[in-house]
């Protein structure tokens, strides 16, 4: 990116700013946007709506504007959030941005005056955890009969999602076993 040196506030900055959160969330998180419509704002009124810094920091933009001036950019993100949310949920979705590389990870202790409107990532530990959903973005199936992985990719804010059918080694030895055809039922009565 340029050596350019831009300042927080000019309208343009701005709007490329938004513009460049819409097009990283429509690239990557489509899906858990549309996913969003199974959440109750009345069970839970914030959704943290992870999205990885590593996603964000290879858009050239975000990067420099994520780094520098964090806040003003998290909250330009929750406000494009917020509006292509809104179709799908009452809930308000604010980012979480996660997966930090090493060099921002500090302790709570290690924290100090220089590190006031740094970017910094805290390991602390929560005692009571929420919602079962989880930041999981592919799941591996392991047949137990014949050990044979399947892999299912997963969205942020979806119950998690199985493999489609049976185990496709185990269902196609039964059919050659079986001379042939074999409903998915049956085979399952067969195990
Ligand atoms: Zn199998």
């Amino acid at each position: 990116m340029s050596e350019d040196h831009h300042v927080p506030g000019p309208p343009s900055d701005i709007a490329d700013t938004l513009n460049a959160w819409r097009d990283l969330f429509q690239r990557k998180h489509a899906d858990d946007i549309e996913g969003l419509s199974v959440l109750d704002a009345t069970e839970d009124p914030i959704f943290s709506f992870y999205v990885d810094f590593a996603d964000i920091d290879g858009d050239d933009l975000l990067s420099y504007r994520f780094n520098e001036y964090p806040e003003q950019t998290i909250e330009l993100a929750n406000e494009v959030l917020r509006s292509m949310c809104s179709e799908h949920t009452d809930v308000r979705c604010v980012l979480r941005p996660l997966v930090f590389p090493d060099e921002k990870i500090v302790s709570v202790s290690d924290l100090r005056m220089r590190n006031r409107s740094k970017l910094v990532s805290l390991i602390v530990s929560v005692k009571d955890v929420g919602p079962r959903l989880g930041y999981l973005k592919r799941a591996r199936y392991v047949c137990i009969e014949c050990g044979h992985q399947e892999f299912v990719d997963q969205r942020v804010a979806r119950e998690r999602k199985r493999p489609s059918g049976p185990c496709k080694i185990c269902y196609d030895e039964a059919k050659k076993a079986l001379n042939g055809d074999i409903s998915y039922p049956l085979f399952r009565h067969l195990n």
